[in-house]
């Protein structure tokens, strides 16, 4: 570690407010989802707990909105490096709170470092629209005023990171909201923040199901970043409509991957299997269909157990674990009940197909053979190690079937024939769409989702525009 950087506690955990670290009168904690184990006590803010974080908040916009983006980018830095040094800690409490293999939290707060420290390095440059001798005409982004970031269970560190980058960055402040699945964390980033940042510019606040609808609601918040779910992204927006908020809402996908018949199935098959199950399956943009061209199904399949057998599940700190259990009571339920559909609905489990019982929320990773297009485990998003695998021939035809969702967040097709992979890949109703890849983000790029996978983008140049009002300037030269 670094010699001047701050070192974390992760034994105790606070709400941080106008850069003090404040205790609730009530509290509450998550489960360790290897064990089923209590974790620590974290804070349940109340209505006066996020007023006075919101006031807190305005305040600080007055003089952070007016520093300069240079100014900014130090902060971000050096806050990205404070993490860093802290990555051990952060690493064990994610993995305890979230579940994911050690190796993946650490893959994570890298993911979380480098997002702190490169979008900082865009810029959004003033557009001069028209500069004659009469007048100036200039169209620029100006800061919103008070965000709020609010955060789901399966990055914690790499989604809060990745709102509090743009959020700050082009100047305004922030509130986080951790899900109360996995708040630890969260509050330990607005612990550290306190030492970079000046009061109420990064605040984060840890609570119950009702904390989330109360920041929708108030009317000091001027911005809503919501990631989750589809179903509450509705709810978010709903409740934004009443105040006019600014809200960005990255939500659920239901990814389909087209193989095409050319692939080298050897070469791809630890890529497709680990874009199926990383986390769990719990990350939104995993591949949840794959579309196999039915001259190389049978053998694509049996390659793609042979190799998801090779893969441990376990507590996240053995060694060598690649499934973790899925995070939570909720999701365990969720994805159980799914699994009552392959009996239900007569599907052929090619590996696993049952789950069985532990002392943790574990799924035994499961491989469908070709169910139809209308079954649950098709149209549902499973959040779990569940994947169906489905036959195709006709290109029109497989284009089609993989369009047929509500859902748009990402989609990929893989062939050796770019071209005709491209062709497809334009075809394709979803905000990513990756030619043999899946799940590619960087910092530099927006994200989002089309349909009911979001509204707006973040990361990237849009991203930043994405915490802005856009303004235009209408300078006369003389009177
Ligand atoms: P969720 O919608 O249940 O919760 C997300 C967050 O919203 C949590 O912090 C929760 O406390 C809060 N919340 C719940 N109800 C709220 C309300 N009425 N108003 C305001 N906030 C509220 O989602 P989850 O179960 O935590 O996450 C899983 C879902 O998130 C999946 O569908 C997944 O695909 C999606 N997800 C999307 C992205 C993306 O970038 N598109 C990334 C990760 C996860």
């Amino acid at each position: 570690m670094a010699a001047d950087a701050p070192k974390l506690d992760f034994t105790t955990f606070h709400n941080v407010i106008n850069n003090e670290l404040v205790s609730t009168a009530t509290t509450r904690h998550s489960i360790n989802p290897a064990n089923r184990q209590p974790n620590p006590e974290v804070p349940v803010s109340t209505q006066e707990d996020l007023d006075k974080a919101v006031a807190a908040a305005k305040k600080a916009f007055k003089a952070w909105s007016k520093t300069t983006f240079e100014e900014r980018r130090t902060a971000l830095c050096a806050f990205a490096d404070a993490l860093d040094a802290n990555k051990d800690g952060f690493a064990k409490t994610l993995t305890m709170e979230q579940g994911k293999p050690l190796a993946q939290s650490y893959q994570e707060i890298g993911m979380a470092t480098t997002w702190l420290r490169t979008i900082p390095t865009q810029t959004l440059p003033e557009e001069v629209l028209e500069d004659t001798e009469d007048r100036k005409i200039i169209h620029h982004h100006v800061p919103m005023g008070v965000a709020c970031g609010i955060v789901p269970w399966n990055y914690p560190i790499l989604l809060a990171c990745g709102k509090i980058a743009p959020a700050l960055y082009t100047g305004n402040t922030l509130i986080v909201k951790p899900s109360p699945f996995t708040p630890y964390c969260d509050l330990k980033l607005g612990e550290l923040a306190t030492k970079f940042f000046p009061p109420g510019v990064l605040q984060v606040l840890s609570g119950g199901d009702d904390l989330g609808p109360m920041m929708t609601a108030h009317p000091g918040i001027d911005k809503v970043s919501f990631t989750g779910s589809s179903m509450t992204g509705k709810k978010v927006m709903a409740s934004c409509a009443a105040t006019l908020k600014r809200v960005t809402l990255e939500l659920g996908g239901n990814d389909p991957a087209i193989i095409c018949e050319d692939v080298d199935i050897d070469a791809i098959i630890p890529k497709i299997a680990i874009l199926s199950f990383l986390c769990s399956s719990q990350i939104c943009m995993m591949i949840k269909r794959i579309y196999v061209h039915e001259k190389i199904y049978d053998q694509f399949l049996d390659a793609f157990v042979k190799f998801t057998k090779t893969l441990k599940s376990g507590e996240g700190n053995e060694p060598d674990v690649f499934f973790g259990p899925v995070q939570n009571s909720m999701q365990y339920e969720k994805v159980k009940d799914l699994f009552t559909s392959i009996e239900g609905e007569g599907l052929k489990p090619v590996l696993g197909g049952k789950i069985e019982e532990s002392d943790g929320y574990f799924i035994t990773p499961t491989v469908i053979d070709n169910p139809p297009e209308k079954s649950r485990v098709v149209t549902e998003e499973p959040f779990g190690p569940i994947v169906p695998f489905m036959k195709w021939s006709d290109e029109d035809d497989v284009i089609a079937r993989a369009n047929d969702t509500q859902m748009g967040l990402g989609s990929s097709v893989w062939s050796k024939d770019t071209e005709r992979a491209a062709r497809i890949a334009r075809q394709l109703e979803s905000g990513s769409v990756w030619v043999n890849s899946h799940f590619d983000v960087a910092p530099g790029v927006p994200f989002g989702g089309h349909k009911w996978s979001g509204i707006g983008m973040e990361w990237g140049i849009t991203g930043l525009k994405a915490y802005c009002n856009p303004q235009t300037l209408w300078l006369k030269k003389s009177l």
